[in-house]
Order: structure tokens, then C-alpha cells, then sequence
């Protein structure tokens, strides 16, 4: 990899960060007329790709696998309350945060999730006392900002050990963890560099949700641009000095450029050809970076047996990611609605598991607490995004033997013909909406910039 576009896109990076993302685009005039460009994937990256180029005047197709728009961000209004079955938060939702903007775009109605809002269940179902939940915080704490930073070697698990080599058997620790730490980052604590995640960043303020619905920005963005959907990219081949050839199995494309902003997961899965095939640096980054599941279970009760009031319950169960964390709707919903989450190693095997199977999983957990009262289940939703074979997991995090370089070849263009963009491309925001969208603008702009040359 040449080191000099490294310090490109850092310096790129460096300078969005500072620019009022309002109008998408960090160019004014038509310099693309006449250049076709096609987008793999209707993500959230590929979609302010898009809308950056065609502001510039170019010729922007996306082509889509499945048959709906947003890729992890999808909504589901089937419960009478949205269920999302990928992004729920905006994370850090300042005024620098573009997902904000997008969101105020939109009129969208945001609400705060507080993270105070909550109660802890021990393994036997029972409250946990403010004093133990003191101490397994401050253990947490001790950890994380103590003990690990930027040199540390090794996994957050390996850090746990070297603080405490019996502590790691206590359920109510692995439950910190998985909760504060699985849930993040996205893979299982045993596999998550403890260094690395300190060069990740975030925007101040409380965590909101969409209250009408994720999807709205998605909507918004998508207005006016050219969506193929049910479109499965096969092969990519750049061969040619003139044009890159994008196939479907029904058809071929002939473009200029061509961004490609497919998930981690598909990218590991070998399933688009790229010919030539892509260069050996990149393809190690591919194989060597983290790429977790996370598995959400909304539970719709036909009587309600918690609170109204409690944002956040929490479950200690004797398995590490074992749906640690309970969202309850009606603290902004009327809707009789527990989400579950389980993280980690435990998320691989729950995305596998049959909707009948995850729901008496979900209960067992909701019963050691409320016994008889948990009632009827009125209805389901669940995701699986482990076996979604245009996703293949849920998002990146950075494992024990990856670099900052591996995210850096992840982000970097082939030939000035071929960009790719998406969450997993983006190490300082990686794993969230706003950093996917920050990755689109970059590679259009390096489009933009390829066309000069
Ligand atoms: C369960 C879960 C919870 C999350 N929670 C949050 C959260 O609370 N807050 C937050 O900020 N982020 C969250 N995220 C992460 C966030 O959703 C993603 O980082 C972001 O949406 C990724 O956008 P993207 O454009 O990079 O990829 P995607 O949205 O995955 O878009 C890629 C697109 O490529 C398409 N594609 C794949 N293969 C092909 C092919 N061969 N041909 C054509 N198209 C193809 C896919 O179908 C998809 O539409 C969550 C994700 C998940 C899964």
C-alpha cells in the first residue's frame, strides 16, 4: 500500500470533521457530466455516494441484491411501534453528528434512550443491590480506562485476566462487559483488540432513537436517485483501461468508476468476483479484520408485568451475551413491547436458532425474573443477520491482530477506478451509521478527485 494515500485519506477525514455536512457535498459544480458510475449496494454509504456524484453530474446507478433500500438500516412498523432491525441509535447525536442532520432533515421525532434508566437482575432473578452494582462497575472501569490503552496488546478478555485471573467467573462481571463492551464493538470480548479500540471515536451527547422510524433518512436520501434493486452483483472486472464491466446475473454494466460498499461479511465471502482479483494487502485486511453478529428480539405482549417507567432492564444470565440487554418501548411507545439483545459468542448461535427456539430462549431469561407473571406473546420479530447472505454478521470491530493499516487498505481505491466505501472502512467511527455515511462522501470525493487526473 502506498503511503502517501494513506495520509490522504487521513487528512480527508481530519477536514469533514470540521465541514457542516448540510448540503452532502463538498463540491459545487458538474465536473462528472458524461461519466457513468455504478454503486454496489443501497446502504447508507452508497446512498451519499450517489447523491454527492450526481451533484457533480454524474451518471449514477445503484444496484441492489435484496429488494428493499438501506441495507442495516431497515424498519419494521408491523408491531404498531418500529422495530429496527439494524441501526437503532444515533450514536452521539450533536450537531456535528450527520445522521442528526439528516434526522432534523427529515422531521424525524427522536427520543432519549437514558442510560440511568435501569435495573440490574442477578442470576437468580433477583434485584441487584446499588452497592454490588457499584463495585462490578467500578471493576469495569478500572479495566477500561485504567488498565488498557493504546499499547495494549492482546484482547479486552486478555486485559481482564491480567487484572484479575478469577474475576473473569464471576457471571455478573461477564455481564459488564458483554453489555458495555460486546454490544459497541460487536464481536466476542475474547476477540476484540484492546488497543485498537482506542483509536475509536464518537460525537458527544445521550444515544436517541427514531421514534417514527430509522428509515425515514434512508427515504430522504434515496429521493431522485437511480435504485436497482433485487440486483445481485456478481462480478466486478476492471481489466480494461477504458471501462469496468459490474454483472448481475441478468445483465452487464458498463461504467467509468465504481464504488463498491458491500458489508465486511460479503466481502470475506468471496461472492463478487473481482477481476483482476483484488491485491493481496487488501484481501489480508478483508480476511484478518473483526466481523460480529448481535441478534435483536422484540417480544410483543398481549399484558404488560415491568414498568412503564424504567428504560433499560438488565439480565445476568450464566452465559456470556446472553440477552444482558432489555429496551422497553413504553417509556416512549404504547405498544407492550420488550427488545432483547444478545451479543458476543452467544449472538452467533442465537441468530441461527428458529424464531420458536430464540422467543423460549428470550422468556426462560424474562421469567426467572417476573415468574408467572410474564404473559401471552401477541407477536414476534427477530433479526438474523449472521445468516443474511448480503450482510453475513452485523458490524466490524477491530481484533486482536489487526492494525490501524488494515482499516486504511479496507478504505483504499484500486486504480483510480475502483472505491470502496462502508462502515467497516472507517476505524475511528467504525460499526455505525455516521461513519458508513462519512465513508460515502470520501469515496465520492475520490471519484471526483480520479476524474482530475
Ligand atoms: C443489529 C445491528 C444494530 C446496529 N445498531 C446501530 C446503532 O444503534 N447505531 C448506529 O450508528 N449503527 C448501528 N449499526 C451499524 C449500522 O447499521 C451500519 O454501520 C450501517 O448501516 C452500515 O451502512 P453501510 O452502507 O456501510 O452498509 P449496508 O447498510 O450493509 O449496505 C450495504 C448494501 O450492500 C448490499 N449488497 C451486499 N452484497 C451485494 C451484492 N452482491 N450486490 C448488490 N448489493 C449488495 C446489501 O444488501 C446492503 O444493502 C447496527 C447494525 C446492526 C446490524
Amino acid at each position: 500500500m502506498k503511503i502517501s494515500r494513506r495520509y490522504a485519506l487521513k487528512s480527508f477525514f481530519s477536514l469533514i470533521s470540521y465541514i457542516s455536512l448540510s448540503n452532502f457535498s463538498l463540491a459545487k459544480n458538474q465536473s462528472l457530466i458524461g461519466k457513468d458510475v455504478i454503486i454496489i449496494g443501497a446502504g447508507i454509504s452508497g446512498l451519499i455516494a450517489a447523491s454527492t456524484l450526481i451533484q457533480k453530474g454524474a451518471n449514477v446507478i445503484i444496484l441492489e441484491a435484496k429488494n428493499y433500500i438501506g441495507g442495516r438500516i431497515r424498519t419494521d412498523r408491523s408491531l404498531g411501534s418500529p422495530f429496527e432491525y439494524g441501526a437503532g441509535w444515533i450514536h452521539g447525536p450533536s450537531h456535528d453528528n450527520p445522521i442528526r442532520n439528516l434526522a432534523n432533515r427529515s422531521n424525524s421525532s427522536l427520543f432519549i434512550t437514558e442510560d440511568d434508566s435501569c435495573e440490574l437482575f442477578n442470576l437468580s432473578g433477583n434485584e441487584i443491590d446499588e452497592k454490588v452494582w457499584d463495585k462490578i462497575e467500578k471493576v469495569w472501569e478500572e479495566i477500561t480506562y485504567n488498565e488498557i490503552d493504546r499499547n495494549t496488546k492482546g484482547s479486552i478478555l486478555d486485559a481482564i485476566y491480567e487484572y484479575d485471573s478469577n474475576i473473569w467467573n464471576d457471571p455478573n462481571i461477564r455481564w459488564v462487559f458483554s453489555a458495555y463492551e460486546e454490544f459497541d464493538y460487536g464481536g466476542p470480548i475474547h476477540e476484540i483488540s484492546a488497543g485498537l479500540i482506542q483509536d475509536m471515536s464518537s460525537f458527544p451527547t445521550d444515544d436517541v432513537i427514531f421514534k417514527d422510524g430509522y428509515d425515514k433518512i434512508i427515504n430522504l436520501l434515496a429521493k431522485n436517485l437511480k435504485i436497482k434493486t433485487n440486483s445481485i452483483v456478481k462480478s466486478v472486472n476492471y481489466m480494461s483501461k477504458n471501462n469496468i464491466i459490474v454483472s448481475t446475473k441478468s445483465k452487464n454494466y458498463e461504467c467509468d468508476y465504481v464504488i463498491c460498499s458491500v458489508p465486511l461479511g460479503v466481502l470475506k465471502s468471496n461472492s463478487i468476483e473481482f477481476n483482476p482479483a483484488l491485491p493481496n494487502y487488501k484481501q489480508d485486511s478483508i480476511e484478518k479484520v473483526g466481523f460480529g453478529t448481535v441478534s435483536k428480539l422484540a417480544l410483543k405482549f398481549t399484558d404488560q408485568f415491568w414498568n412503564s417507567d424504567v428504560q433499560y432492564y438488565y439480565t445476568v444470565a450464566k452465559e456470556t451475551g446472553r440477552w444482558p440487554i432489555w429496551m422497553n418501548y413504553r417509556t416512549f411507545s404504547k405498544k407492550k413491547i420488550l427488545m432483547g439483545l444478545c451479543f458476543g459468542d452467544y449472538a452467533k448461535k442465537a441468530d441461527l436458532l428458529t424464531t420458536e427456539e430464540l422467543t423460549e430462549d428470550g422468556l426462560k431469561v424474562l421469567t426467572n425474573i417476573w415468574e408467572d407473571d410474564v404473559g401471552k406473546v401477541q407477536n414476534v420479530l427477530r433479526t438474523s443477520w449472521l445468516s443474511d447472505p448480503f450482510t453475513r454478521g452485523a458490524y466490524s470491530f477491530p481484533r486482536v491482530d489487526n492494525s490501524k493499516e488494515d482499516f486504511e487498505n479496507l478504505a483504499e481505491s484500486i486504480d483510480n477506478k475502483l472505491f470502496f466505501c462502508g462502515e467497516h472502512t472507517y476505524l475511528k467511527y467504525l460499526a455505525t451509521t455516521h461513519g458508513a455515511f462519512l465513508t460515502g462522501i470520501r469515496a465520492a470525493n475520490e471519484v471526483i478527485k480520479a476524474t482530475k487526473n
